[in-house]
């Protein structure tokens, strides 16, 4: 089938008994440093190069964050994903900040949770889970500088170059902030750890997961009645004699982590030769993404991240043609391994249904077969007339609604989705089941960057995709 198969939820590693582990191809010319010669955008003017050498060199010593087999291992997942066999969840903050708490993590963990709780129930399919967190301190511009009041200093990058405040230390890069998001990444990622494996992530928690806020929004109560039909089925399970290994499987998940591999001096400080297999991996996460406007052919971004064997994302804006699409995979995946690439799309709602068909196959009838996944937010943002930057729910779902409809017409895989979200109970982005209006954006908009779904939007979006799931493939028939 081109649509998401009927076969039934099941742990990852099995449905991938017919595909070998992704192993390193061998890359050709390619060096942590070989970057180096070719145009990189977007990068900081650091003040003193010396002292960003300093720490690059400081961190190039410290433990890596993941661990190759890992990164291996989610590989073998994206596979699974782009034969259709289950569904990428990717998702998390838009800037992570330094401040962030531990509360803060927690509950964008947990609403990640009950996103894919909601997806995997409607649909039968196993959900793989990726965050945009522990690492996602870096954000392309598409302005070096910005004017506030007559005054122009350069613009906010993310918090490992420099700080949001306006003034003119606040916006100097500076390269100590590497050395932090190394550390604020370690002490995050050590978290999702405890909680995915510790038993916070354990389906017997589902009800614990619906906070108050989300709770009382029509999304939350229909999560409620959804929980509980999940429990009952546990205790069913329970009942029936079904005990040991089978209910200790409930209690944890995999989790990955991503961040868009922006900055590369720290992200060659991070890749490291993985002593089991000789390739090379950028220990800084799981996966690695390449932006929108740091995907050119030849360019730095691209000549960083084709050597290093985590799975690559890169993500595709309306300007895209098949032809760019093709060369990429011919530079980023020659080898064509199964879960190594996936191209994230983001084009809008009002050019998604335009634009998708002759993309998706032109790459695929040539060979190559990423997983394509959604990114709806991106392209769908406006300013509000007091000049708050927004996006509208219904356009989010209606560029996932035409992002479907395209695959469909292509007969390929819609692969999942990739959003900005966040569990706290912010006013950033308008619509949804518990409606944000356009007077309540000042209330809690707290993003450091670009809006961000709240955690009731976040549960709502993930009943309407999983009705557009079933709407649109062969699930559940
Ligand atoms: C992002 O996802 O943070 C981002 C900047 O997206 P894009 O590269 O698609 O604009």
């Amino acid at each position: 089938s081109p649509h998401l198969s009927t076969t039934p939820a099941r742990r990852l590693y099995f449905v991938d008994s017919t595909v070998p582990a992704a192993s390193p191809a061998p890359v050709a010319s390619w060096a942590p440093t070989s970057w180096r010669e070719c145009t990189a955008h977007q990068q900081p003017n650091w003040p003193d190069s010396d002292a960003h050498q300093a720490v690059v060199d400081r961190l190039s010593t410290m433990p890596p964050l993941v661990f190759a087999g890992e990164a291996r291992e989610l590989t073998d997942q994206l596979a699974a994903v782009a034969r259709g066999e289950a569904f990428l969840l990717q998702a998390g903050d838009c800037a992570e900040s330094f401040e962030t708490s531990a509360d803060s993590i927690r509950d964008r963990l947990r609403v990640i949770l009950q996103m894919a709780v909601v997806l995997t129930y409607y649909t039968g399919v196993p959900v793989v889970k990726v965050g945009r967190i522990a690492g996602q301190f870096a954000k392309p511009r598409s302005s070096d500088t910005e004017m506030v009041d007559g005054v122009e200093l350069p613009s906010f990058r993310g918090h490992i170059i420099n700080d949001i405040g306006f003034s003119e230390s606040d916006r100097l890069p500076d390269p100590e902030r590497l050395m932090t998001a190394y550390n604020r990444a370690a002490a995050t990622l050590n978290l999702l750890r405890a909680f995915t494996k510790g038993g916070f992530a354990s389906l017997t928690s589902v009800h614990q997961w619906n906070r108050e806020f989300i709770a009382d929004s029509p999304a939350g109560q229909r999560y409620e009645a959804m929980a509980d039909e999940i429990d009952r089925a546990i205790q069913f399970m329970k009942a029936c004699g079904i005990t040991g290994d089978t209910l200790a499987d409930l209690r944890q998940v995999d989790f990955y982590t991503s961040h868009e591999a922006l900055l590369l001096g720290y992200e060659e400080a991070l890749t490291r030769e993985d002593s089991l297999t000789g390739g090379w991996y950028d220990c800084s996460a799981h996966m690695l993404w390449i932006g929108e406007r740091t995907r050119q052919l030849g360019g730095a971004h691209v000549e960083f991240l084709r050597g290093v064997n985590n799975p690559i994302g890169c993500k595709v804006g309306p300007t895209a043609t098949a032809d760019e699409l093709l060369a990429l995979c011919d530079a980023l995946d020659p080898y064509r391994r199964p879960g190594r690439l996936t191209f994230v799309t983001r084009m809008g709602a009002n050019k998604v249904a335009d634009l998708r068909p002759p993309l998706l196959s032109g790459v695929s009838d040539a060979g190559p077969q990423p997983v394509w996944p959604c990114d709806p937010m991106p392209g769908n943002p406006f300013a509000t007339d007091d000049g708050h930057k927004t996006r509208h729910f219904e356009d989010v779902l209606a560029e996932v609604s035409g992002f479907f409809a395209a695959h469909r017409f292509a007969g390929t895989n819609p692969g999942g989705v990739h959003l900005e979200l966040t569990g706290d109970d912010v006013t950033e982005c308008l619509g949804g089941g518990a409606e944000v209006l356009t007077e309540d954006l000042s209330s809690r908009y707290e993003t450091m960057c670009d809006p961000r779904l709240n955690g009731s939007q976040s549960v709502d979006l993930a009943f309407r995709l999983a009705e557009l799931l079933r709407a649109t493939s062969d699930l559940g028939a």
